[in-house]
């Protein structure tokens, strides 16, 4: 049993569950508490950059769910970082299990403007079956492998049903449309396609209330106002960890050691570990001795972490509709619903741009997930553009326009991060993301306890892939010390 009364605490890595940690564990008075960083930034994937005179996410963009009930929301209101619009009720109150509701402007690959109206059935059948995937959330035999699986079949089955008074090429371009949006949803998903999502786990995230919104003088003003209450000289940059040994054994040494890059060993008495799954699923045969219990070594290989990554480009001139939110591409011959293509059409997986609103030049978010995402990330920026231009112009047949700038992610070349978020990929149950949160050594073992916890973004068992999720589960690593220190003390 730990004794000591302000024990050494290492957080490693300085993202929001970090520094989240480490902000509950100052103020509850521990007086040993670190940070180690492997970059030289706090914020980890939340990442404001500018393009021009633009803020742009290279990271997280939205609060998910901003009400009362997420912790992000919370503190970045009570920091004043948010518009009048995003405080109130009415905002927060909205309950939106599907689809935001955004004006699109749609586009075909043979350079026409759609009617937003014609488009709408293949909008509204595909959030239908969205939510139909509901019906199989504790489902162990599942009738299809995946949601890929069910939206496709489904949706041939009930666009010959529901659009036979549709004559064919109408049919087909609305086929065509639901290929566009199960593209937009891998990335909302960070799923190389959504053959690989679990029908089941798929419904295991919950969403808040609340229209998304986001911060208008960009995320990182969260990580600026979080790390402005902590202790000076706590997070110690660039210095990344190598290897974390603990013990197992009965007998075993009261202290957990941090083994940096650079050779140093740091002793402590727990360790909060925070890195992502990406980081987790490349690096955990060095990262951890002795090694991991098989059983968290499973949920590690067995829930996806995937790559959704962002293009954004400035143009001079806009060329969507004044009040249009989302831009979505149709090619017109992928009426066999596809999100998948060859490397050499990777520009294909791009189907959809959100309008940044607030530029003060006209800039669009492209959305891009998949292996066509990681493929883009090895190519020139210089390239990107040329693709990115051509795109546009055979979508809107327009020959001159031409963006002025891009600025894009690279998140699977990150080496801290190898990719975005976590997805439920199939075989994927609520006991992986269980497993992934519990500390080591096990229950019932008879070595020290609580001398590695594990926080971040893949360990909430509901909110994953979200900031709020990564924010609550540095909290809950907190606590956990908190309470087990105060379940120990003489007082
Ligand atoms: C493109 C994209 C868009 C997103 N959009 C949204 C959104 O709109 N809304 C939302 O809620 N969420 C969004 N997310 C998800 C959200 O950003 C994450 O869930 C959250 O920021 C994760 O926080 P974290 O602390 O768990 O991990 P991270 O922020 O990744 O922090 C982990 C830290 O560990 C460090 N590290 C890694 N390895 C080591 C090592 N060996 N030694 C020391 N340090 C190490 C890393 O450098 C990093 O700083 C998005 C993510 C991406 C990539």
């Amino acid at each position: 049993m730990a004794t000591s009364a302000d024990p050494e605490i290492v957080i490693i890595g300085c993202g929001i569950a970090g520094i989240a940690a480490a902000q509950r564990l100052v103020n509850a008075g521990f007086h040993h508490v670190r940070i180690l960083e492997a970059t030289a930034r706090s914020g980890g994937r939340i990442k404001t950059e500018r393009l021009g005179n633009n803020i742009t996410e290279i990271g997280a963009s939205y609060i998910h769910g901003p009400s009362e009930e997420n912790p992000v929301f919370r503190l970045a209101r009570d920091y004043g970082l948010l518009d009048p619009e995003a405080l109130t009720q009415e905002n927060q109150a909205m309950d939106l299990d599907e689809r935001l509701p955004w004006v699109p402007n749609w586009f075909s690959s043979s350079g026409q403007k759609l009617s937003a109206e014609d488009m709408k059935p293949a909008l509204e059948m595909f959030d239908e079956l969205l939510e139909d995937t509901f019906h199989f959330r504790n489902q162990g035999e599942k009738p299809w492998a995946s949601v890929g699986h069910f939206v496709r079949s489904e949706a041939r089955q009930r666009a010959a049903e529901r659009w036979a008074n549709k004559d064919e090429s109408t049919r087909k371009l609305l086929l065509c449309a639901i290929s566009a949006m199960l593209k937009e949803e891998c990335c909302a998903s960070a799923a190389p396609t959504m053959d690989e999502i679990d029908l089941a786990g798929y419904n295991i995230y919950k969403a808040l209330t609340g229209l998304d919104c986001t911060f208008p003088d960009g995320y990182e003003g969260l990580i600026q106002n979080l790390m402005s209450e902590l202790p000076s000289g706590l997070v110690t940059y660039n210095r990344p960890v190598h290897c974390i040994h603990w013990d197992n054994t009965e007998s075993g040494d009261s202290t957990v050691t941090a083994e940096c890059n650079d050779g140093e060993r740091i002793a402590a008495d727990h360790v909060i570990v925070t890195v992502p799954l990406g980081y987790l699923k490349k690096h955990h045969s060095t990262l951890f001795s002795p090694p991991l219990p098989a059983h968290k070594l499973n949920s590690i290989q067995r829930l996806g972490f995937g790559t959704c990554n962002k293009i954004f480009v400035e143009f001079e001139s806009r060329w969507w509709d004044a009040d249009c939110e989302i831009i979505f591409l149709v090619w017109e011959d992928e009426d066999d619903i596809l999100d998948q293509v060859s490397n050499n059409s990777w520009i294909r997986k791009l189907s959809a741009f959100t309008v940044i609103k607030r530029s003060e030049s006209h800039v669009l978010c492209g959305w891009i997930a998949g292996h066509e995402s990681k493929y883009m990330e090895t190519l020139s920026e210089q390239e990107v553009r040329r693709s990115v231009a051509e795109l546009i112009r055979t979508f809107t047949g327009n020959p001159t326009i031409t963006p002025t700038r891009i600025l894009r992610s690279q998140w699977f070349h990150d080496p801290w991060t190898c990719g975005s978020y976590i997805y439920p990929a199939v075989g994927c149950v609520v006991q992986d993301l269980e497993n992934m949160m519990e500390p080591l050594p096990m229950k019932g073992s008879q070595s020290q306890p609580l001398q590695v916890l594990f926080a971040g973004e893949a360990t909430h068992p509901y909110y994953y892939s979200t900031v709020h999720g990564a924010l609550l589960t540095g909290w809950r690593e907190a606590d956990r010390l908190i309470s087990h220190y105060s379940s120990i003390s003489p007082d």
